[in-house]
C-alpha cells in the first residue's frame, strides 16, 4: 500500500501516513511534535518575505544563500545563526507555494531530502 504524504507547514517537509492519524489524518498538518507547539511565528514569515525580496532584489535568475536572510533579520552573530534553521523550513515553504527553488550545484533538489549548504533562487516562470 502507497502511504499517503502531507507537508508538515511549519518545517515544509514531507511525511507519511502512521496508523497513529487513521482517525484525523485529514486535519493533521505537523509532522512532529517539536513542530506542532514550535509553529509558525511572526519571524518565519519575515524570513519567508525576507528570502523573496532579496530574490527580487538581484539579477533575474542570481540565488541566494538562505543565510543571507537570516544575517538580514539576526542583528548579531548568534541572533541570526539562530535563523538559519528556520531560514531552511521557511525555503522548503516557499517552495511548496510554488514561489522558489532550492539548488544543490546548479541543480534543483527536493525540499524534503536535501542535506548540506543550499541556494535559493526565483522560480522561472
Ligand atoms: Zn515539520
Amino acid at each position: 500500500m502507497v502511504k499517503p504524504i502531507k507537508i508538515c507547514i511549519v518545517c515544509g517537509r514531507e511525511f507519511q501516513w502512521r496508523k497513529k492519524w487513521e482517525r484525523n489524518w485529514h486535519e493533521v498538518k505537523y509532522c512532529s511534535k517539536a513542530c506542532r507547539s514550535g509553529g509558525l511565528k511572526g519571524i518565519d514569515r519575515k524570513l519567508e518575505s525576507t528570502i523573496l525580496q532579496l530574490l527580487r532584489s538581484r539579477q533575474s535568475g542570481a540565488s541566494i544563500c538562505p543565510s543571507e536572510a537570516a544575517r538580514n533579520l539576526g542583528s548579531d552573530e548568534s541572533q541570526w545563526r539562530s535563523l538559519m534553521e528556520p531560514a531552511r523550513r521557511a525555503a522548503r515553504r516557499l517552495v511548496h507555494q510554488g514561489k522558489i527553488d532550492i539548488l544543490q550545484g546548479g541543480k534543483i533538489v527536493d525540499p524534503s531530502k536535501f542535506k548540506g549548504p543550499i541556494r535559493l533562487k526565483l522560480k522561472s516562470e
